[in-house]
């Protein structure tokens, strides 16, 4: 893939004025259709191209008209969102939906958007009894565009245990990101604070992972069919 060296491949351009941190759009941009952006995005096809009309969202539910403000004011803000979003929910809320809406959406406006699933992810970097056959050359590929890429949806995070080598790489991306001044979505099934002998989230990610979120995205609660915004 070329490498524009006015934005190092991101797309935009930041500066500062005033004290103030400002982006705007490299040239770059404009070359790349909606259609070719949304071919190497990796969205699962299900998702493909589903935008804010479409009808899981739109609804009469409170808590998903809350959920729907959030994601919008987040496509609208892009890229001058000071932190990602971390959406906790429980299976089947709707949460892979919402991160690929958001996606589409910014796809929409030409900007570079890659989506992964931590399972596939996790598979890929070999975890637990598959270390003796691990891809290197793949890996280091995967986590080459997973740094590199201008917007990171991070779905299904935390969804299997995964061995402290993977969770190391994992942090590295996150961690990289972040000092490139990247931001990322994820989502998760996992909450931290839980009942009983229930994972919580650092139980699956790990003090590291788990801690470097707090700085970099907004948490949003997803319970039930009540959605909340905890900040
Ligand atoms: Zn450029």
């Amino acid at each position: 893939m070329e490498h524009c060296k006015k934005c190092n491949g991101i797309g935009w351009i930041f500066t500062k004025s005033d004290g103030a941190d400002n982006a705007r759009q490299c040239e770059c941009k404009r070359e790349k259709s909606v259609e070719f952006l949304s071919k190497q995005s990796n969205i699962p096809n299900r998702f493909s191209g589903i935008s804010f009309k479409y009808g899981y969202i739109t609804n009469n539910n409170e808590s998903q008209k809350m959920i729907k403000t959030i994601a919008q004011k987040f496509v609208t803000e892009y890229p001058a969102n000071d932190k990602g979003l971390l959406l906790q929910g429980s299976v089947g809320l709707g949460k892979t939906t919402i991160l690929c809406i958001i996606g589409n959406e910014l796809i929409k406006k030409k900007n570079n958007v890659y989506y992964i699933d931590w399972n596939d992810l996790t598979r890929i970097m070999g975890s637990g009894e598959d270390a003796g056959s691990r891809d290197y050359g793949k890996i280091s590929q995967l986590v080459n565009k997973l740094t590199s890429v201008e917007l990171l949806l991070f779905d299904e995070l935390g969804a299997s245990k995964t061995s402290p080598w993977v969770q190391n790489y994992i942090y590295y991306i996150i961690n990289k990101r972040y000092n490139n001044k990247l931001m990322t979505l994820f989502a998760t099934n996992y909450f931290d604070t839980v009942s009983d002998n229930n994972d919580s989230l650092t139980d699956r990610v790990g003090d590291r992972i788990r801690s470097r979120l707090f700085e970099i995205t907004k948490p949003v609660l997803i319970r039930g069919t009540d959605f909340r915004l905890n900040t």
